[in-house]
C-alpha cells in the first residue's frame, strides 16, 4: 500500500533505526541525517517517514509529509548557518537524474559556491 514501509529498501531502515545514521533532526514525519559522502561541507538528507519511491509522488500522496521535508530542510539550513550564503535543495528524480535511493528525499547542500547549470 502507498506510503507503508517497504523490507528492502534503505531508508525506511533507517527510519526504523535498523541502519544507523547520524540524525540532525527528526519529527513526527520526517528524519533528516548526514549524507554518508558528502558532496558540500552541509550534506543533509531529509526523507519523510513514509516511503513513497520519489518527490513527486510522495507530494501527490502525501502532501502535508512533502511540505514537511521543505519546512525542516529550512530549519536544518539555519541550523547549520548555511542560510546566509545560500544553499541549495535537490530531488533527484529517476536514475537519469542521479536518483540511486528509491525513497523520496531531498537533498540539503550548503557551505559552498554553486554553479548554475547544475551538472
Ligand atoms: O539522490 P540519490 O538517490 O542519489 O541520493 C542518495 C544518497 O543517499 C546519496 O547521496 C548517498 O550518499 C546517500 N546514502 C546515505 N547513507 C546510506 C546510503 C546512501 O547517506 N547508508
Amino acid at each position: 500500500m502507498a506510503g507503508e514501509p517497504q523490507a528492502d529498501c534503505l531508508f525506511c531502515k533507517i527510519v526504523a533505526k535498523e541502519v544507523p545514521a547520524t540524525i540532525v533532526r527528526e519529527t513526527e514525519s520526517a528524519v533528516a541525517f548526514r549524507d554518508i559522502n558528502p558532496q558540500a561541507p552541509t550534506h543533509v538528507l531529509v526523507i519523510p517517514k513514509v516511503h513513497y519511491p520519489d518527490a513527486a509522488s510522495l507530494a501527490a500522496g502525501e502532501p502535508g509529509a512533502a511540505a514537511e521535508i521543505l519546512r525542516v530542510a529550512g530549519e536544518v539550513a539555519a541550523e547549520e548557518d548555511v542560510t546566509g550564503s545560500g544553499y541549495r535543495i535537490v530531488f533527484n528524480t529517476g536514475s537519469g537524474a542521479g536518483q540511486t535511493v528509491f525513497h523520496a528525499h531531498a537533498h540539503l547542500l550548503g557551505g559552498r559556491g554553486f554553479n548554475w547549470p547544475p551538472g
